[in-house]
């Protein structure tokens, strides 16, 4: 059976993904999905376990009994959920284990999914892959913006030293690393307003969607 229509949207942290996959969903109609959710609310699971994220049998046990309700959790934001995300989502079994449900999660009415490996792992047949990116000051500067907006920011400098230590464990890992798909089309956003990035990605959408 074909794929319905399905957009992925990856790339690295504070790059805009989130915000652009939310409004194209919305405007298309599509379900969407945060995979990062996914990965955050697995090492919220091994840290209440009092186990170390980075510690395969009980981040594996940990995705296995995920439920529904793990992904409503208040505490899946921040410097902590961040680190413990990255941390699972190296480990294999912690992948394989999460790729069934955002697979089912596209092929039932199509969908927009954000996340490092939408293109090149989860749906490699997805109707248009985009890689959003910026620089990395850009990026620590969003982050940094967003989380002083909640009242808890750690400095500039930390934000940047974390956001690199993520950057360095997604794009290095064995296991689906960061990168483009071969035939993602790439999207800079440092220079972009959210409104001008959601235009061009648009109008790729739109095309694709005649051509589907
Ligand atoms: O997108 P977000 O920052 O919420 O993702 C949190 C972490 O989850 C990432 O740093 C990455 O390690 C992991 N992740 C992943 N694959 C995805 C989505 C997120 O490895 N598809």
């Amino acid at each position: 059976m074909s794929l319905p229509f399905v957009i992925a949207v990856d790339g690295p942290a504070a790059a805009g993904k989130g915000t652009l996959a939310r409004r194209l969903a919305q405007h298309l109609g599509l379900p969407y999905l945060d995979t990062g959710l996914l990965y955050r609310a697995v090492g919220r699971r091994a840290l209440d376990a009092g186990a170390d994220p980075a510690d395969p049998v009980a981040a594996e046990a940990a995705a296995r009994t995920l439920a529904p309700a793990d992904l409503e959790r208040g505490d899946l934001r921040g410097p902590v959920a961040d680190a413990a995300a990255s941390k699972v989502a190296a480990i294999g079994g912690v992948r394989a284990a999460l790729l069934d449900f955002q697979r089912r999660f596209g092929a039932r009415h199509g969908a927009v999914l954000d996340g490092r490996d939408i293109g090149t792992v989860v749906f490699p047949e997805a109707s248009l892959k985009l890689f959003v990116t910026a620089s990395p000051e850009v990026r620590a500067r969003r982050r940094h913006a967003e989380l002083a907006a909640k009242g808890a920011a750690p400095s500039l400098d930390q934000v940047a030293r974390d956001m690199a230590d993520r950057d360095a464990r997604d794009a290095n890992r064995g296991v689906a690393p960061l990168r483009p798909a071969e035939d993602a089309k790439l999207l800079d956003t440092s220079a972009l307003d959210a409104d001008a990035v959601f235009e061009i990605a648009l109008s790729w959408a739109v095309a694709a969607q005649k051509a589907t």
